[in-house]
């Protein structure tokens, strides 16, 4: 238990180098040993930068921070470990007993569940409405209201919030506009540029883009917030991994590409589904046929994006046949990986709806979400048209 030269167990220092490593270094050291306790003060007190302690920060999450940074225009994001621990973050980290926060009535299940279930118990009251109609959004406001929490593109009905018409409403309202990109990601549209006040991200999905890393990231466009958000995530430990940020890093070099040939795909794969025998309606945000067409060509400058959704004209017995026949594609409930999945919202992320909640939101025995990923398009659509027509045979 000796280090190579006497006694003192840690650490000999890593062997030099003139030249530099490509690749970033995966640090996954917990504590960092400062040379003196003048100079963790200095830390501290932040006129020295150095970590001290990984729960508080370390390198992998900051070099995905700033690379995320970069891609939505902010600057000090958090790195948590999940979306999830990004959205508590957010929740819990800036309102107060008293406040009332709204959320769009389509989030994603687990934010529904904090908003619904969580928030209630400190003492902060709760209202969901339609993200597409700001009248409705504009109903739901208190003067209380501190917070709006929506996404771009609901799962898995596809449809788009009026981004601009909320932030416009939350200026006049002097609330906060927090947008979780994690469907619609900073290619599609970077928030902060629409009058957001926060952003949040699930980067277990496009951003790390390879099922295997599960982090999350917040940011306000105000610093003082952000810091607030970053005390809160520290204080509960929402810690990413040092290895899943380097996952994360090495994913985000190729994000631009994968999302743009996901995309292309996506759009190519809703145009050859709608044209399939037993299949009843594509939902594409860039297809004319969508409902929110002319917001999302609007919002998005023409990226649709790399989810699809489609619903089969039969029930439950057809969805099993065409589950078993999409030879290949993951039955999954995740998104974002470079493999495509299909998802069933009737039997995964929506079973806890009731039945008429799922008829409202159209969401049928017979409805599938696609995360399209990197395969060759024609072989996709090849493979759905099969699978389709063994299942509605
Ligand atoms: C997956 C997802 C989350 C949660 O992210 P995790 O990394 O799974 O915790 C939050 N919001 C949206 C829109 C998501 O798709």
């Amino acid at each position: 238990m000796r280090n190579a030269r006497g006694t003192i167990i840690r650490p000999d220092p890593l062997p030099d180098s003139a030249s530099r490593p490509v690749v970033t270094p995966l640090s996954p050291s917990v504590v960092y040993a400062s040379d003196t306790p003048d100079m963790l003060d200095a830390q501290y007190e932040g006129r020295l930068q150095g970590y001290t302690y990984a729960r508080e920060g370390h390198p992998n999450a900051d070099v995905v921070a700033a690379r995320l940074d970069a891609m939505e225009g902010a600057t000090g994001g958090v790195v948590t470990g999940s979306g999830m621990a990004a959205v508590a973050a957010v929740l819990m980290g800036l309102p107060k007993a008293g406040d009332h926060v709204i959320g769009g009535n389509q989030l994603y299940g687990r934010s529904m569940r904090l908003m619904a279930e969580d928030l209630p118990r400190f003492g902060v009251a709760t209202t969901l409405a339609d993200p597409g109609d700001v009248a409705a959004v504009r109903a739901a406001l208190r003067p209380e209201t501190r917070l709006l929490l929506v996404e771009v593109v609901s799962n898995p009905s596809l449809r788009v919030a009026d981004i601009d018409g909320l932030a416009a409403l939350c200026r006049e309202a002097g609330v906060l506009l927090a947008v979780d990109n994690t469907f619609t990601t900073p290619r599609g549209i970077r928030p902060f540029d629409h009058g957001a006040d926060i952003v949040i991200h699930s980067l277990t999905k496009l951003l790390a883009g390879h099922s295997d890393a599960t982090l999350g990231y917040a940011v306000a466009r105000e610093p003082a917030l952000t810091e607030r958000i970053r005390a809160f995530a520290v204080t509960a430990g929402l810690t990413p991994s040092p290895f899943d940020c380097w996952l994360a890093e090495r994913g985000m070099l190729s994000f631009e590409l994968r999302h743009d040939r996901a995309q292309a795909t996506a759009a190519v794969l809703a145009d050859h589904l709608a044209g399939v025998a037993g299949v009843k309606r594509v939902l594409y945000p860039m297809r004319a046929d969508h409902p929110d067409h002319a917001r999302a060509a609007a919002l998005l400058a023409g990226r649709g994006g790399n989810m699809v959704s489609f619903e089969l004209d039969s029930g439950r017995a057809a969805a099993n046949a065409f589950a078993r026949a999409a030879e290949g594609l993951s039955f999954a409930p995740t998104l974002g990986d470079v493999g495509t999945t299909i998802s069933h919202p009737a039997s995964s992320s929506h079973r806890a709806l009731s039945d008429a909640d799922r008829v409202t939101l159209g969401l049928s025995e017979g409805f599938f979400r696609i995360s399209v990923g990197l395969e060759d398009p024609d072989a996709l659509c090849g493979v759905f048209s099969r699978a389709i027509e063994t299942a509605t045979a």
